[in-house]
């Protein structure tokens, strides 16, 4: 018997692929070859190492608290995701809210300082501050409620009631502005 049959006849011994005949050949080759018997003792000393090795199991109660706290990590992304996606509309709304005051302050404030009526224009500004109290005040409240766990509802109601005052109080401030521009001679 040649040695690279020998050895190759070995693996298929592992495998229980070998019949009574083959692995007889095998023994009396490996009796008279002292490479292939050190082969073939150390393939044994391997497959008894493998036999003897416990199966691998998880510690009692380790998928449970795997899954617990996998979940809790997705909890606590999702709070954060909604937290940082209600501080970025929030910021949103302020700028449009903003902006749209800008405009139409600044063409009051041209006009008053033409035609004298600053008091009316510190009076609306103060108007404008006390709206802008109120509304930093529910965003507050809705920041809250979120942290104690109302999310969607809570947070849907809070995107749709700030785009309504936004848009009623620009209007409101535009009509104002429109009431007290001065009449063009
Ligand atoms: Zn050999």
């Amino acid at each position: 018997m040649e040695c690279d049959t020998c050895r190759e006849w070995m693996s298929l011994w592992l495998d229980n692929r070998l019949t009574q005949g083959e692995i007889r050949q095998v023994e009396s080759h490996t009796a008279t070859c002292p490479a292939c018997r050190a082969l073939l003792d150390a393939i044994h000393r391997v497959d008894r190492l493998l036999a003897a090795a416990p199966m691998m199991s998880p510690a009692p109660g380790f998928t449970a608290r795997f899954q617990a706290r996998l979940s809790s990590r997705r909890r606590r992304y999702r709070t954060w995701a909604g937290l940082v996606t209600l501080a970025l509309a929030t910021l949103a709304l302020s700028l449009a809210t903003m902006i749209l005051l800008a405009i139409p302050g600044l063409t009051l404030w041209e006009n008053l300082s033409t035609s004298g009526m600053l008091a009316q224009s510190i009076g609306l500004l103060l108007d404008l501050a006390q709206a802008c109290v109120a509304l930093l005040k529910l965003a507050w409240l809705i920041v809250g409620a979120l942290a104690r766990g109302l999310r969607h509802p809570i947070f849907i109601a809070y995107i749709v009631a700030t785009a309504i005052l936004t848009v009623v109080w620009a209007q409101v401030v535009t009509r104002r502005v429109l009431a007290h521009r001065p009449a063009i001679t």
